[in-house]
């Protein structure tokens, strides 16, 4: 079997070091229904307008490739920032795969948002560590972005795997580059835990993943 990912190009916003940066999701084309990794962006105005965000749907992104939101038989968020989950709300039929460390962390630290984002009714499936979702799709718990970070390992039969890194790593160079002492050099918001990131990207490069593929940058690495 062989799992087929395509890219959506959800939205671009203005990054860390202040340039603009795109916002991408994943469809897994499966069998089994297909799987959206992220969502793209949402929230409240005064949110977004700090961002300065130039966003598309997240219906009119997989109508570029064919499909409609009917067609996303679930949803995996790598996280729950605004530019991950913001449109959930256009798959209200699919279940949200999402860690529970995650949930309690973006209801502590950022209620306003998920007021806005309605996740009182959301039809979440929470996780409590590594678990396949689908055959061949898994995902692997990467905190230190965030405390309940999730990335996503798409094995198909006889080839390498793919890694949805989510923003454990926000472009090859972090993903890449060891950074300084406590994280010097890395950009704003890379790191809320600086030592529980270093242990998820030591996790991510022993996978030996036979591609990575990054939210906030086009380049495919190759582990
Ligand atoms: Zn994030």
């Amino acid at each position: 079997m062989t799992l087929e990912i395509r890219r959506l190009h959800l939205a671009a916003l203005r990054g860390p070091d202040g340039g603009e940066w795109p916002v991408h999701g994943f469809v897994i084309i499966h069998p089994g229904g297909a799987a959206l990794v992220d969502t793209g962006v949402g929230g409240p105005d005064e949110l977004l307008s700090d961002w300065r965000v130039v966003n598309r749907t997240a219906a009119d992104a997989l109508a570029g490739i064919g499909m409609t939101p009917a067609d996303v038989g679930l949803v995996i968020n790598t996280h729950l920032h605004f530019d991950h989950c913001g449109q959930n709300a256009v798959f209200p039929h699919a279940p949200v795969y999402v860690q529970r460390a995650e949930l309690a962390r973006a209801q502590r630290e950022e209620p306003q948002l998920c007021d806005w984002l309605g996740f009182m009714n959301a039809p979440f499936e929470l996780l409590d560590g590594d678990a396949e979702i689908l055959p061949g799709v898994s995902v692997i718990t990467t905190p230190g972005h965030t405390a309940g970070h999730q990335s996503v390992v798409v094995r198909s039969a006889g080839g390498s795997a793919d890694l949805l890194i989510g923003d454990a790593a926000y472009t090859p160079r972090q993903y890449r580059q060891p950074p300084g002492p406590d994280g010097a050099g890395l950009p704003d918001g890379q790191a809320a835990d600086f030592t529980a990131w270093q242990g998820s990207l030591a996790r991510m490069h022993a996978l030996g993943a036979g591609r990575v593929h990054f939210c906030h940058h086009t380049a495919i690495e190759h582990d």
